[in-house]
């Protein structure tokens, strides 16, 4: 990839999007403006996939001082739901994006758009045909065969427009008439063999109600409703490359001269390894309450990830690292992960908690005593500072940094062994006590006082293989922890044929684990605050389900990638 040098800050090179805009810049096509839109259809929750859609357009309006809308195409009244729309405006402000002005909605246009077609009836490029649609789709013919132009092609314009008035005012049943393009039945492209522009659908809109009873077709919609927003480069997924000619079709046929004619713009939508992105299928994993909901911290929703503690920064960034392509691929979801980790890591204080706890006690500890040991908020960040951590004769320990026959390689705490309680002492197992199964319920260990971390003493500085975190049992307060593990356990969950994506589903997606032990210091932890849970991993205080008294956190990505490693072996 080539750079450039602006001043000190280095310009990786222009996406194929960026080359465009520029050009256009350069040649004054549209009077120097960049509009965008991001026009989602209310009919589930934003995903990842929508994100990198999200960050690609207001990304381009704000690096050439331009603007975007946010649009809802609602066009189709079947599916919308205004808890889709509510949560949209949600999911791309919290991305860091302001549309510009009012949310726009495609059906805020269907008398525009309505008129538009009568004046394409009227120029004697569109017709009303009353064959069933199953024929109509028969005669289409197939990419190497021309289709069949239908009876009803040559009307006259007067029944046309009668006919199309009719339909309008609801004298026909669902599927009895649509209006069509007349454009050429023999074209290479099947779009362009007299496509749909009205169907009547008699059901009620979210927004204009029972007012119409003829909808658009996406194709008749979507360029008239850019076109009017004065949108100059309209940027969608590769599908719609085959939808161009019908686009610019459409436009010519409405287009008024010395106004701005928005451009198609297609690139590679974003599939993510070991993820779903169909909505239908999100939907289906919500109804089939497979998940809790859109915002169960497993989904790839835009309100799941938030949920499970990903940053706005973190997707920005990973949308950004990945690019604009020209052609379908597979982005590795660990790349995602490490975007987050190196966000995170930044960003999140650093606290003990213990999951799974192992009572330990330290035997020449006095016992009345405690004291608070000063330990840094954040290696990576000096000015987040450091707090203070009680420390006394019995803390927790995580129940697997012990083991009583250790391998040579295990450097944790063993039968006899040392290791550093972090920020704390250098302490030894002298004995391991054990209830009537022989399980483990406590150790007993020494440790030396001259060892406390930062003392500066010749024993502070005295190596140990291990270094474990640890929390004082008396002032430890007891947190719900939910481990949250990918949602699917194969690659490509919906890439096999003969095989449903719900087969692919991981059972160790979520491990509730009810007695962990985090230092006092959370008890006060405001719903959605970020940690680094020492030696674990990143953690989440949950917004729905944690409740003071009551703490509820999200794994949201252990400290290293596991799945990487398990791929190899
Ligand atoms: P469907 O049309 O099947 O309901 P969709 O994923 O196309 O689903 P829309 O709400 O129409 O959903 O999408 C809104 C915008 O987001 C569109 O411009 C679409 O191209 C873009 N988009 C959707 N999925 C992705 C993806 N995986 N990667 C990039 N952009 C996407
Ligand atoms: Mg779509």
């Amino acid at each position: 990839m080539s750079t450039e040098n602006k001043g000190t800050e280095v310009k990786k090179s222009l996406n194929f999007i960026e080359s465009i805009i520029e050009e256009d810049l350069k040649t004054k096509k549209n009077n120097g403006i960049v509009y965008t839109r991001f026009p989602p259809e209310p009919n589930g929750y934003l995903h990842i996939g929508h994100a990198k859609s999200i960050c690609l357009n207001f990304g381009l309006a704000q690096r050439y001082n331009g603007k975007t809308n946010l649009r809802f195409d609602d066009t189709n009244p079947e599916k919308e739901e205004v808890e889709y729309v509510d949560s949209i405006m949600e999911d791309v402000r919290w991305l860091g994006f302001q549309w510009e002005g009012e949310p726009r909605y495609a059906s805020d246009y269907f008398q525009q758009i309505y008129d538009w077609a009568v004046k394409i009836i009227k120029d004697g490029f569109a017709y009303v045909d009353d064959q069933p649609a199953e024929l109509i789709s028969q005669q289409r013919g197939t990419p190497t065969q021309p289709g069949i132009e239908s009876p009803y092609r040559n009307r006259s314009v007067e029944e046309n427009l009668d006919l199309f008035t009719r339909m309008k005012n609801g004298e026909f049943k669902e599927g009895e008439k649509v209006l069509r393009a007349k454009i050429d039945m023999a074209s290479p492209n099947m779009h362009m063999r007299d496509p749909i522009m009205y169907r009547v659908l008699k059901r009620e809109h979210h927004r204009t109600g029972n007012k119409w009873c003829i909808y658009p077709m996406y194709d008749f919609a979507h360029g008239q409703s850019d076109y009017i927003e004065g949108i100059t480069h309209s940027v969608c997924t590769l599908e719609f490359e085959v939808h161009r000619p019908l686009y610019e079709w459409f436009l010519d046929h409405v287009y008024t001269p010395g106004t701005i004619k928005p451009r198609q713009i297609e690139f590679a939508r974003l599939n993510l390894s070991y993820t779903i992105m169909s909505k239908r299928k999100l939907l289906e994993l919500v109804q089939k309450k497979i998940v809790i909901g859109w915002d169960d911290p497993r989904m790839p929703t835009i309100s799941g990830l938030r949920r499970r503690g990903y940053t706005p920064e973190s997707i920005r960034k990973f949308a950004d690292t990945i690019g604009v392509a020209k052609r379908d691929n597979v982005i590795d979801v660990a790349l995602l992960e490490h975007s987050l980790r190196d966000d995170l890591n930044k960003k999140a204080p650093r606290v003990m908690a213990v999951l799974d706890p192992l009572k330990l006690v330290i035997t020449n500890y006095p016992e009345d005593k405690e004291e608070f040991l000063s330990i840094e908020n954040n290696p990576e960040d000096e000015s987040m500072g450091n707090r203070e951590i009680p420390f006394s004769r019995e803390i927790f320990i995580e129940k697997d940094d012990f083991m009583e026959d250790a391998p040579k390689k295990f450097f944790r705490l063993t039968n006899g062994g040392e290791v550093r309680l972090k920020a704390a002492y250098i302490i030894k197992c002298e004995e391991v006590i054990k209830d009537n199964e022989g399980n483990i319920t406590e150790l007993r260990c020494t440790y030396d006082p001259d060892t406390r971390s930062g003392s500066g003493t010749e024993a502070s500085k005295r190596k140990v293989k291990g270094t474990l975190h640890w929390v004082s049992a008396k002032h430890a307060v007891n947190a719900e922890v939910r481990l949250y593990d990918r949602l699917f356990n194969n690659e490509a969950p919906d890439g096999h044929k003969d095989v449903d994506f719900k087969e692919f589903l991981n059972p160790e997606s979520l491990k509730i684990l009810s007695n962990c032990k985090v230092e006092p210091g959370l008890k006060d932890a405001k719903p959605e605050s970020k940690y680094q849970f020492q030696r674990l991993g990143y953690f989440c205080v949950d917004k729905k389900d944690s409740k003071p008294g009551n703490l509820v956190f999200n794994r949201t990505v252990p400290l290293k990638d596991s799945w990487s490693k398990v791929n190899k072996e």
